[in-house]
C-alpha cells in the first residue's frame, strides 16, 4: 500500500471503511476530495437548481477574493470520496428537472483533477449534467483537462482581466494558465459561459468593457457573458484570517452602473 493509500484510510477511518459496499467503493479510498462547502439549492452558478461542491484551493490571490478561507489546499471543512459525494448529490437528483445539476466550484476545482475527474465521471453515468465554475488556473497537464472537459456540460470561465499586466495586478498570477485552459475549451468546443467582477475604480470603465469586447468577440461557443458587481464580503474573514485585504474600505459596486456596462458589452460584441 502506498503513503496516499494509508494516509486515506486514516481519514476515512476503520468504520466506514468496513462498511465499504462494493469495489467501486474500495477503489475510491484511493481519492479523496477536500471540500470547502456546499450549497444543496444554488441558483447563481449554472442553468436551473444546482447541488454546488465548493472544492477547496486556489492559486490565485484575487484582490477582491471573498472567500479566502479556500486558499489553502490542505484546509477545507470536509474531506470525502467520489462516490460519497455522489451519493449525496443524488438524493436531489428530483429537483434538478431538465436543466439543473451539479456545479462544481471553488476555490479553484482545477487543483483537484483527478478528483474532479472521478466526480464528472461518475456524474455523467448517472445523467446528472455539470458544470464547471472555473478561473481557469490549475495545475493539469494537457490530457487531464481535455478529459475534465470532455465530462462537462457547460463551462463558467471567470475573464480576470484581459491584459496581461492587469490580470497580474489583480490575482498575482501570470495568465498564461488561464490562456492555455481557454484554448482547450475553444478547440475542444466547450460551452461557455463567461463571467468578469467589475470593482469600482478598478475596471468600471468603458476602456475595460471596450478590450473585454474585442477579447470575447473571436470566441466560439459562448452563450451568456455576465458581468457581477462587487461585493465587499470578504474583510471580515480577512481580519480573522490575519490576511491584509487590499480593498478594504472599498464600497460596493453599482449594481445599476454594472448592469449598464453588461449592455454596453453585449452591444459592443455584437458591433465589432
Ligand atoms: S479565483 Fe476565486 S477563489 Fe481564487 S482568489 Fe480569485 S476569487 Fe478567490
Amino acid at each position: 500500500m502506498k503513503l496516499d493509500d494509508r494516509n486515506s484510510l486514516k481519514l476515512l477511518g476503520t468504520d466506514r471503511i468496513n462498511n465499504l459496499d462494493n469495489a467501486n467503493d474500495r477503489n475510491s479510498l484511493k481519492l479523496l476530495g477536500n471540500i470547502s462547502s456546499v450549497e444543496s439549492m444554488g441558483l447563481a452558478d449554472g442553468p436551473g437548481i444546482r447541488y454546488v461542491v465548493f472544492l477547496q484551493g486556489c492559486q490565485l490571490r484575487c484582490q477582491y477574493c471573498h472567500n479566502p478561507e479556500t486558499w489553502n489546499l490542505d484546509g477545507g471543512r470536509e474531506t470525502i470520496t467520489p462516490h460519497d459525494l455522489i451519493r449525496r448529490i443524488e438524493r436531489y437528483k428530483s429537483y434538478f428537472g431538465k436543466s439543473g445539476g451539479v456545479t462544481f466550484s471553488g476555490g479553484e476545482p482545477l487543483l483537484q483533477p483527478k478528483f474532479l475527474l472521478e466526480c464528472l465521471s461518475l456524474c455523467r453515468e448517472k445523467g446528472i449534467n455539470t458544470v464547471l465554475d472555473t478561473a481557469g488556473v490549475g495545475i493539469s497537464p494537457r490530457d487531464e483537462i481535455e478529459k475534465i472537459l470532455s465530462l462537462c456540460d457547460l463551462v463558467i470561465l471567470d475573464i480576470k482581466a484581459v491584459r496581461e499586466e492587469d490580470y497580474k495586478n489583480l490575482t498575482g498570477q501570470p495568465m498564461s494558465r488561464f490562456k492555455n485552459f481557454l484554448s482547450i475549451c475553444q478547440e475542444k468546443g466547450v460551452k461557455l459561459w463567461l463571467r468578469q467582477v467589475i470593482v469600482p475604480g478598478l475596471n468600471d470603465n468603458e476602456e475595460n468593457i471596450k478590450e473585454l469586447a474585442h477579447f470575447i468577440k473571436p470566441l466560439k461557443n459562448v452563450e451568456r457573458v455576465e458581468l457581477l458587481p462587487y461585493k465587499n464580503l470578504g474583510e471580515i474573514k480577512y481580519k480573522t484570517l490575519g490576511i491584509k485585504y487590499r480593498l478594504e474600505g472599498l464600497e460596493n459596486m453599482d449594481e445599476e452602473k454594472c448592469r449598464c456596462l453588461e449592455t454596453l458589452l453585449k452591444e459592443l460584441i455584437e458591433k465589432i
